[in-house]
């Protein structure tokens, strides 16, 4: 009931007739890896080693975005202005290195079983993210093998926009080569949600950190974790949309 009173709602708000889905968008790190713990960690390091104050917490609410962004974000709360190249690339260095240096971050739970659903509806599984980290990239070759062809992955390199911004997300819609009514967003960060509402695709959260679910509002519906999507959650969806 919930899942269709949601389809409905989104497709009132952008007068599509129906969702025909075609694409699964799914971002990665804290949807496909649970992640986002060495990430916030790293980034804590690399900060504080460069003596300005900082909180693991703080993170959470960044992700999604580029390195870039996140590293203009604190320059321009503690210096007041942006980061130079050489600064940002000194910083997303360090925090690389101490991201590599934590241990492998483990698929997210649900997450196999979702991507196993995904392909046997006979959607095209697309990577939508944020990260230039080549490791995860690698990974998620080596862990999630044969789903996502590199021709549907966006990544950090691909976009000059990155989440908050719809670009990353319209980026995928395109490699996929379809439109926003024939896709959905997997996506657990607040400026992920934001970037696939911005896109005009339905958008699913799944709230796998500590952030409030409050800040997640904005997404089209809400679970507590990816096991709940992967089980009765996308039944439901794909029950929905058939309708
Ligand atoms: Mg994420």
């Amino acid at each position: 009931m919930r899942v269709s009173v949601a389809v409905s709602h989104f497709l009132e708000k952008h007068r599509y007739e129906a969702l025909q889905l075609k694409a699964v968008l799914f971002d990665m790190d804290g949807v496909l890896f649970d992640s986002m713990k060495n990430h916030t960690e790293a980034w804590y390091e690399a900060i504080s080693d460069m003596g300005i104050p900082c909180t693991q917490e703080e993170f959470y609410q960044y992700e999604g975005a580029t390195g870039k962004w996140t590293i203009n974000c604190i320059f321009r709360r503690v210096y007041g202005r942006e980061a130079t190249a050489s600064e940002i690339e000194e910083i997303y260095i360090k925090k690389s290195r101490y991201f590599n240096q934590l241990p492998e971050a483990v698929p997210m739970p649900g997450a196999g079983e979702l991507l196993t659903k995904v392909k046997e509806a006979g959607l095209i599984p697309v990577l939508v993210t944020g990260s230039g980290q080549r490791s995860l990239l690698e990974r998620l070759k080596r862990v999630y093998p044969g789903v996502f062809s590199k021709s549907h992955m966006v990544t950090a390199f691909d976009v000059s926009h990155g989440k908050p911004a719809a670009e990353p997300y319209l980026k995928g819609l395109k490699k996929a080569g379809v439109f926003p009514y024939q896709a959905i967003v997997v996506e657990n960060a607040p400026l992920g949600v934001e970037a696939g509402v911005a896109a005009g695709i339905f958008t699913v959260a799944v709230n796998t950190g500590p952030v409030p679910t409050e800040q997640l509002k904005q997404a089209n519906l809400i679970y507590p974790d990816m096991l709940s999507f992967a089980g009765d959650g996308f039944d439901e969806l794909m029950e929905a949309v058939s309708l």
